[in-house]
């Protein structure tokens, strides 16, 4: 069996517009990874979410005001 290994560079970056965001919750709720979490009635990410986010866009769409970007860049 020949094994090809591939090395992938790729990055992510995550962006939360605060002055859009209301806090309602939804992100911390439908993220599987629970990356989001609340503090003074805005969404916030952990510290290392780059490390269990797996990019499914729940929460970008899910946010009702459009407050959070998810940009993957895979070269
Ligand atoms: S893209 Fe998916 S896993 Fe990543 S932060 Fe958003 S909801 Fe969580
Ligand atoms: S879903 Fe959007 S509005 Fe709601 S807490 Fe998260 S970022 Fe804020």
């Amino acid at each position: 069996m020949n094994l090809v290994v591939m090395k992938i560079n790729f990055s992510l970056e995550i962006y939360i517009d605060h002055d859009k965001c209301i806090g309602c919750g939804t992100c911390e709720k439908v993220c599987p990874s629970k990356l989001y979490y609340l503090k003074n009635r805005k969404a916030h990410l952990v510290e290392n979410y780059r490390d269990n986010c797996f990019i499914c866009h729940a929460c970008s769409v899910s946010c009702p005001v459009g407050a959070i970007v998810v940009e993957e860049d895979v070269r």
